[in-house]
């Protein structure tokens, strides 16, 4: 454990400079009986090293310590719910690209992070727009990677919606299919059907884009993988993102066109309920997905 005032890196450190590196975005919630668990960390632990393996870079740990150390990061704390960021950087050394040699680190931190959209944005819905930038290629970025530097689109699409006073940006792809949010993916509810685009899109496999498929398809309603246009989104039911950070939260206009009745509908209730039940709620349903903490 290091204190918060002594976690530095070196000024050459070679991720910093070149944007090679890792990362994960995990959530621990106090549940209803007052245990603190950690959601799907074996899946996030699981992405990390995907996403090292994706860049060669070799993780000096197994799965196993690192889950240890995301539950001893918590406990030592002392939060009851929180958010944490294992990361996997090269260090100093080498400052040419290839960086062969550099020594990789893994660190992992928590903070307390409330709603990443606003609890007004999970209440009552945000508006998005889509963004002037394009999502990376497949062959362009490695999109099945959470890789840091790769981060550098999202927050170019993130800024320019933000200026322009929207709350969140939809990116398209390179052919101008939705692909997803600046760090969510994307549901649509369209004539009756629930779309998201397909794992192989340019999309990150988001963790809780997988728990909202399986919680829909437990409830009987199938999820459809498929690319979909922009308009699409104008003239759907409803819509909602899914992300760690950002949950479930519904989305009540883009581009300024109103979605549905610009409400939360029945589909997204639906599904934020059976997710807080299961993240922070009494749903013993999956407890494969629940790491204790205590
Ligand atoms: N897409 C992007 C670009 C993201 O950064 C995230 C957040 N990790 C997601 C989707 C959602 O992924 P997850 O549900 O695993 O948090």
């Amino acid at each position: 454990m290091v204190d918060y005032q002594d976690a530095k890196v070196h000024v050459l450190t070679h991720s910093l400079h070149y944007g090679l590196g890792a990362f994960e975005g995990i959530r621990c919630y106090e549940r209803a009986d007052g245990q603190r668990m950690i959601f799907r960390l074996t899946e996030h632990i699981q992405r990390l090293f995907e996403s090292c393996h994706i860049c060669m870079i070799e993780v000096p740990y197994t799965v196993e310590q690192l889950e240890r150390a995301c539950i001893e990061t918590v406990q030592a704390n002392s939060f009851r719910e929180c958010y944490l960021r294992p990361l996997a950087f090269l260090g100093h050394g080498k400052m040419g690209l290839s960086a062969v040699g550099n020594r990789t680190h893994v660190a992992i931190a928590t903070w307390d992070w409330g709603a990443y959209l606003g609890e007004e944005g999970l209440s009552n819905g945000i508006r998005a727009k889509v963004s002037s930038f394009t999502r990376q290629h497949i062959n362009a970025s490695m999109v099945k990677g959470k890789i840091t530097g790769q981060y550098v689109n999202s927050i170019l699409a993130k800024r320019e919606v933000m200026n322009a006073g929207y709350d969140e940006a939809i990116m398209l792809d390179t052919q101008g299919y939705v692909s997803e949010a600046s760090g969510e993916n994307i549901f649509v509810v369209y004539r009756g059907r629930v779309l998201t685009a397909p794992t192989g899109a340019s999309i990150l496999a988001g963790i809780t884009r997988d728990t909202v498929i399986q919680l829909l398809q437990e409830r009987g309603i199938e999820v459809v993988q498929a690319p979909f246009s922009r308009d699409m989104l104008y003239t759907a039911d409803e819509i909602f993102m899914s992300g760690t950070a950002a949950e479930i939260t519904p989305v009540r206009e883009i581009d300024d066109r109103r979605i549905g009745d610009g409400k939360p509908g029945p589909i997204t209730k639906i599904i934020q309920e059976a997710y807080f039940d299961q993240v922070r709620g009494s749903s013993d349903a999956h407890p494969e997905w629940l790491t204790l903490v205590e």
